[in-house]
């Protein structure tokens, strides 16, 4: 998974902050690839997380699939506060999350311990 991280950074178009981010997203159907796109209107571009995560959506992949998310950057970042609220709304709270910097896994956490308190669906009635 390592491998695989560090060559789809490559693909990260970091051209503005500096700051290449992948993601793959496991499910039972297969992996999933996002990197970040950054753009000179920040709020244009897309994280890495989101990306694999929407890229599994559109493929079909459903919540119950999605077992894993592997994300790596240079300094083994977590995931930001809007791929959070993405992650709580379309995988389960038992998915195991993986945060790699270029060389190593830095942690595993569950969705649910990343996102405590989280406002999800359930809160919208
Ligand atoms: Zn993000």
């Amino acid at each position: 998974m390592i491998e695989k991280l560090k060559q789809l950074l490559n693909n990260s178009r970091s051209d503005y902050f500096n700051f290449p981010v992948s993601a793959v997203i496991v499910t039972d159907k297969g992996e999933y690839y996002g990197v970040n796109v950054e753009t000179s209107s920040p709020t244009a571009g897309i994280c890495a997380e989101r990306n694999a995560l929407y890229n599994a959506i559109t493929n079909g992949i459903k919540k119950d699939e999605i077992k894993e998310i592997h994300v790596m950057s240079k300094t083994g970042v977590y995931p930001c506060f809007i791929c959070r609220q993405a992650l709580v709304d379309y995988c389960n709270d038992n998915v195991d999350i993986y945060i790699y910097d270029i060389n190593k896994i830095v942690n595993k956490v569950k969705l649910k311990d990343l996102c405590n308190y989280s406002f999800d669906k359930g809160d919208l009635k």
